[in-house]
């Protein structure tokens, strides 16, 4: 039997948002016979789902994400080390081939998510650029945004979603350590959306 590891984040009212986003909100209506709830959230809310239209106003939505992309092999990398952002020199010495899915672990995993911080580690655009080249499928990092906090070079966004690789966010790497899993992360099905919260889980064999 496989092992289960959730890497997906809670959604409540406390969950942590990247600032200027909505704030979770929920509200429990009790009935005679059964309970349901009206959820407020912002699309890019916890563990979730970076798509096109995210950046490209012309870009397509999470409703039309490749599935084959985000279910199967996946690799770790361990980069707790790593000072301030993932840089082309961490991800060159990884062997990294066409159609990787890639998960990075970084101290943000260490340091929780139960407060927003603004100098967490992010996805430098050269090595963006760089994963672009490689043609990987997939790229996830432990932290609320693959850019650094208000830097003007977007292409950590721009260069891996117009390549066509898909992007998770949030995600708590905490309990994985570096090595091979098998990858599942489906987001909900909105139709033509940014993004959306997504449960994500690695399989150890
Ligand atoms: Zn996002």
């Amino acid at each position: 039997m496989e092992k289960i590891i959730d890497i997906s984040l809670p959604i409540d009212e406390k969950t942590v948002v990247y600032p200027g986003n909505p704030k979770v909100n929920i509200k429990t209506i009790y009935g005679k016979t059964s309970t349901y709830s009206e959820i407020k959230f912002g699309s890019h809310t916890a563990t979730h789902i970076d798509v096109p239209k995210h950046v490209f106003k012309k870009g397509f939505g999470v409703d039309k994400i490749d599935l084959k992309k985000v279910i199967g092999e996946c690799r770790v990398f361990d980069m707790t080390r790593v000072k301030e952002s993932i840089k082309v020199e961490d991800l060159e010495k990884e062997n990294i081939k066409k159609g990787e899915r890639i998960l990075v672990k970084t101290k943000n995993s260490l340091l929780g998510f139960k407060k927003f911080y603004d100098n967490y580690i992010y996805l430098d655009g050269d090595a963006a650029e760089f994963l672009a080249q490689k043609k990987i499928s997939l790229f996830g990092i432990d932290y609320f945004s693959v850019k650094k906090r208000g830097g003007k070079d977007t292409r950590p966004h721009t260069e891996l979603l117009k390549n066509g690789i898909v992007i998770f966010e949030g995600l708590d790497l905490s309990k994985a350590k570096a090595g091979k899993y098998f990858f599942i992360g489906l987001p909900l099905k909105f139709t033509n959306l940014d993004g959306s919260p997504a449960r994500v889980i690695l399989l150890k064999t």
